[in-house]
């Protein structure tokens, strides 16, 4: 049922404006991510800045908005993204914004606008945030959806692909997911392209009244974008399809025969994928995704590719780079399906009675906080047994009691959850003894 309640607005100037409206609720495709899950998003976060960082990569903060020019000319008109699922507006100033769909594109226009490429020949940077898509809501697709991504700046070898792509792996490794699959392709350079697409077109063309209506305008203006549709019957027909890697030049084979040596010095298991454009139009040479088998339709759980030429066409130096981008709602889908979220239950919980010990339980739980415990304190202000009953539910490895008779001894009872075990302490020890506190707090933590 939803909720009615009254709205009161007072605008400068204005008489109060109340009317009954119906409770205010979140924009259809986004979500608020809950303290119950929060965990989960800590942990993925933590980690992949754990494991980028170790590599050298840099976190970049661009803003959530840009001029929708960016993302026009950087990710191409022709596409889905900028064709149909931007969040564009225009502010007061009537300037044409959009809410940023994706990273690349604003970090390339961060990278040149501050010259980055004058401080190393080679930048490696990473991201994450919130990214704006106007698609159609459903498990693992959302108007407002998460990502991580890195981008590898500079570098035309291939190692620099490989080594983007087996940090992906890792991270996904390290989060314990399993039964993934790399796809990997080379989409070569636009000369390459040029020639692939008009055989592309010639194949697809008596095909045409079976292709769905998006991929039958992509014939004469994006036609390598149908063998990324989601339709099933354009599937069938794109599976026969010439293969792009019919059509690579002798240089772009030698790439991405080299992506696959490496690939396989490092152990990382692929399958080539010739029907593997991806969506945005940057791409040249290498191209990848990583798909999850338990996610159903929105398998994809990270994608990336070579965009040597987009630098470039933002205005900046020509520089080779490769990145990619993962969704936190997919992987936090798949690590839903392993594990309980992560909860941070205290090390000490504190309840009291009376004012005095309602006071000094307010100071001594600030006390052990500054020597680093982790404290929670009761202001429920209810009886003795509901507190108790609580500290038992926060998980808290110890729960210390302050009394009427603790306040005037000067002391602190002090009781381990598991073994039940408790002891009197006068407060001032408690504060001296944070090595004991410290390891028997763990070893409760580990029995
Ligand atoms: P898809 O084919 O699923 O639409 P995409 O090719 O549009 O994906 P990219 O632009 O490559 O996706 O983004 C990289 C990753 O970001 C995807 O693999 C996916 O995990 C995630 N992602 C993309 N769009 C969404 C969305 N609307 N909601 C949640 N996650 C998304
Ligand atoms: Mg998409």
């Amino acid at each position: 049922m939803r909720k009615k309640g009254k709205d009161c607005v007072k605008l400068r100037g204005e008489k109060k404006l109340c009317e009954a409206m119906d409770a205010i609720q979140a924009i259809r495709g986004t979500r608020d991510i809950l303290p119950s899950e929060v965990g989960y998003w800590q942990k993925i976060e933590q980690l992949a800045a754990r494991i980028l960082s170790q590599a050298g990569y840099e976190e970049i903060r661009p803003p959530i908005f840009e001029a929708t020019s960016l993302f026009a000319r950087g990710i191409g008109e022709a596409t889905d993204v900028v064709g149909k699922e931007m969040y564009s507006f225009t502010d007061k100033s009537d300037r044409h914004l959009t809410l940023r769909p994706e990273g690349t594109a604003s970090v390339v226009r961060a990278y040149i606008e501050n010259k980055l490429y004058v401080e190393s020949g080679v930048q490696r940077l990473w991201y994450a945030g919130p990214m704006f898509r106007y698609e159609r809501p459903q498990a693992g697709r959302q108007r407002q959806f998460h990502q991580i991504g890195v981008e590898l700046l500079g570098s035309g070898d291939p190692r620099a692909d490989v080594e983007a792509i087996a940090l992906a792996t890792e991270i996904l490794q390290n989060l314990g997911l399993k039964s993934l699959q790399l796809d990997i392709n080379s989409v070569g350079n636009p000369e390459d392209r040029t020639s692939y697409r008009q055989a592309l077109v010639n194949y697809l063309t008596p095909y045409k009244n079976e292709l769905d209506k998006d991929s039958q305008e992509r014939l004469s203006r994006n036609p390598l974008r149908i063998l990324d549709s989601k339709e099933k019957k354009t599937q069938a027909i794109a599976q026969n399809a010439p293969s792009i890697l019919d059509y690579l030049g002798e240089k772009s084979l030698q790439h991405f025969e080299k992506v696959q040596q490496l690939l396989t010095a490092l152990g990382i298991k692929y399958t080539i994928n010739p029907r593997l454009v991806r969506g945005l139009d940057y791409y040249t040479h290498t191209a990848f995704e990583i798909q999850a088998a338990d996610l159903g339709a929105q398998a994809t759980v990270c994608g990336g590719g070579r965009y040597d030429r987009l630098v470039q066409q933002l205005g900046g130096p020509e520089t080779p780079a490769i990145g990619w981008a993962m969704g936190m709602e997919r992987l936090i889908l798949l690590l839903q399906k392993l594990e309980k979220p992560p909860i941070k239950a205290p090390d000490f919980y504190l309840v009291s009675r009376g004012e005095t010990a309602a006071t000094m339980a307010l100071v001594l739980a600030s006390s052990l906080r500054q020597l680093g415990f982790q404290v929670e304190l009761d202001l429920s202000g209810s009886a003795f047994a509901k507190q108790l009953k609580r500290a038992d539910r926060s998980k808290t490895v110890a729960t210390l009691v302050l009394g009427e008779e603790e306040v005037s001894n000067k002391t602190v009872q002090l009781k381990w959850m598991a073994s039940g075990k408790q002891q009197v302490i006068e407060t001032s020890k408690l504060l001296a003894m944070t090595a004991e506190l410290r390891s028997e707090i763990k070893q409760h933590q580990l029995g």
